[in-house]
């Protein structure tokens, strides 16, 4: 940790330390920061700020490594319009030739501030974005500020003005609400840009924890009013959901806690956590529609884990804002157990409060197995590369995903963390699990929100404590080593089988419904496009294939269109039914192939039908999988 000026203020927390609450912090002069998001629906926000600056050469940044984003995610392609003036003078900047998220100027003599005014034009998917009717602002992206100071002490005066008539949102104290313009409390930097603020035409905000201490909100907006309207029985999934959590971890490190959910087909699905607010986004349909329910799945209670699991315990390389500013570049080889034991917990948790059924989590289980376990890329990159490259991964095309692999370290980590969890409960009979580990790891003594960092050997020792294995070597062999086959061990330790067979997944055909990719991933090795209308532009572009099974060995790459399958205009029904007729067929499936322009038949020898992974129950070993998903609480024991 960097020690620098007004870490002083900061109250050691076990090893941690403690962010500065909003108006915690005295002396210097805040930075006054107005944001008008009046124009949200036209993609545009325009921020003006006073920047209390001394005579001479200054240096003003932009963050660019943004918690959560584990990359130089910083939108600063978006910041356009840049003006600074003192006393209404124009001042002169220059951007750092060698760093595109920093701007020098020389600040004149005289008194007053350094005033900044600039736009921050939105694209649909960044964490700062707005549909006609929603609009989410991550203070981020919407903000500059002097470099060299301490992010931690560096405070903020926000305001904040919203189209008329729109509520909102937010984990921020707010001060009072003048002319439309919501003014916040002052607030350090780290805790600015960990409080977004959700707004809408149609918002709705339902208590959690009525009359409790810590309180839990939450806000939905919409991109309509029958968007927003969340069933009892899902409140209740919510309310549960904060309940295990606190049985879960036993303490808690937020003052309060705000879920922000935004529902729009126009903002692409995503969610980033904070420590006393997520920013979670799903379809507009997604509390009101079955298959994009199911689709939204667990995502609130895996941004909610991360107030424990990545706020609160964190990885050393991944500090940014914390003891260092935002601008240095972060190391994420531990990803596997910030984002991969959220997964975990998250799914688990999902499970705990209702929000998904036993059926549906082993399902999810299920489809992770297969995935990792047929992924071509395993054969030459170790999981933890995947972490590692993170920063590269986020961004990687779908095409050839499969044999680059992707950000692994989320769903095969799942798998991971429940083998770790499965070898507790057998060595102990049952006596404890990786519930006690996640109480003595993420839990005492809560409060406000705080930092305590960690590396790879505390989480072995606390592992340890626990019960004492070779979990160092565990890890190696999953983690670091490159391993051929996924680790399947969890699944089968706790009782059950990966099986393939020919019923479609629930969850396969929730998201066929809502992405329109369609999957043959486990027959002829092949994920392929479709546009609803058989015989449009897209309709059936193969996004990626699994090199080594029936298609791409047939010759078949991305990018390439299925145009007929034996004969027949493609479609995903047409390709469903000759698979299935394949398998009483001694004749190749024969499909006719656009590759730019170019036409060509391929024949695939492949009589196997219709196959997607299933968990089949293994009545020689206890189901301990069963175990791991029964509620904690006495309310959840009820449903
Ligand atoms: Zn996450």
């Amino acid at each position: 940790m960097r020690v620098s000026r007004g870490m002083a203020r900061l109250a050691a927390a076990a090893g941690g330390c403690v962010l500065a609450a909003a108006g915690a912090l005295a002396e210097a002069p805040p930075i006054a920061i107005a944001v008008d998001a009046s124009e949200a629906p036209r993609k545009i926000f325009h921020v003006t700020e006073s920047i209390p600056a001394a005579a001479g050469a200054l240096t003003l940044v932009y963050p660019k490594f943004i918690p959560g984003e584990h990359s130089a995610a910083g939108p600063i392609t978006e910041l356009v319009g840049l003006k600074l003036t003192k006393d209404g003078r124009p001042v002169a900047w220059k951007r750092v030739p060698t760093e595109m998220w920093s701007f020098t100027c020389e600040v004149p003599e005289g008194p007053g501030t350094l005033d900044a005014a600039f736009d921050y034009v939105a694209p649909q998917h960044a964490w700062t974005t707005a549909s006609a009717e929603v609009a989410i602002v991550n203070w981020w992206s919407v903000l500059l500020y002097p470099q060299g100071e301490n992010d931690n002490a560096t405070k903020f005066a926000p305001s904040l003005r919203l189209p008329a008539g729109w509520s909102y949102g937010t984990a921020l104290p707010v001060v009072r609400e003048a002319g439309g313009t919501i003014v916040f409390q002052t607030t350090s930097l780290v805790m600015l840009i960990d409080s977004p603020v959700l707004a809408g035409a149609h918002l709705k905000t339902v208590d959690l924890t009525p009359g409790e201490k810590p309180g839990h909100w939450l806000h939905i907006a919409g991109d309509s009013a029958a968007a927003i309207a969340i069933s009892p029985e899902d409140v209740a999934h919510y309310k549960r959901l904060v309940a295990e959590a606190q049985a879960l971890f036993g303490a808690r490190h937020y003052e309060n806690y705000h879920f922000l959910l935004t529902l729009s087909d126009h903002i692409p699905s995503n969610g980033l956590e904070h420590h006393e607010a997520s920013d979670n986004r799903g379809a507009e349909r997604s509390l009101t529609d079955e298959t994009s329910k199911k689709v939204l799945g667990t995502l609130l209670s895996h941004e909610y884990v991360h107030s424990w699991n990545g706020k609160y315990r964190r990885p050393e390389g991944l500090v940014s804002g914390v003891s260092a500013d935002y601008q240095p570049p972060v190391d994420s080889d531990l990803l596997w157990v910030y984002e991969g034991l959220t997964e975990y917990y998250g799914d688990v948790l999902g499970g705990r409060s209702g929000l998904r059924s036993p059926e549906l989590y082993r399902e999810n289980l299920a489809l992770i197995a297969a995935t990792m376990d047929n992924q071509a890329g395993r054969s030459w990159r170790s999981l933890e590369d995947t972490a590692v490259a993170a920063q590269l991964l986020y961004d990687g095309r779908a095409e050839w995903a499969d044999w680059r692999r992707g950000v692994d370290f989320y769903s095969e980590s799942e798998l991971i963390w429940l083998e770790a969890d499965t070898i507790i409960r057998q060595k102990t009979g049952g006596r404890k699990s990786l519930d006690d580990f996640a109480r003595a790891f993420h839990g005492a003594p809560g409060g406000g929100p705080a930092v305590k960092t960690y590396r790879f050997e505390d989480v072995v020792a606390a592992l340890n404590a626990i019960a004492p294995y070779d979990w160092a070597g565990f890890f190696r062999v999953r983690v670091r080593d490159v391993a051929p086959r996924a680790p399947l061990g969890g699944i089968e330790g706790g009782g059950w089988k990966l099986v393939y067979t020919d019923v479609k997944p629930e969850l396969t055909r929730a998201s066929e419904e809502e992405t329109k990719l369609y999957d043959f991933w486990y027959s002829l090795g092949i994920m392929v496009q479709g546009d609803g209308s058989a015989g449009g532009p897209e309709d059936g572009v193969i996004r990626d294939v699994v090199p080594g099974l029936p298609a791409a060995a047939a010759g078949l790459a991305p990018g390439m269109r299925i145009v007929a399958v034996n004969g027949r205009r493609y479609s995903d029904r047409v390709l469903l039914d000759a698979l299935r007729a394949g398998k009483n067929d001694k004749e190749p499936l024969e499909l006719i192939v656009e590759n730019v322009e170019m036409f060509k038949t391929v024949r695939i020898d492949y009589h196997g039908g219709e196959r997607y992974p299933h968990l089949e129950r293994d009545a020689s070993k206890p189901d301990w999988l069963s175990a791991i998903g029964k509620p904690l609480t006495p309310a959840g024991g009820k449903q």
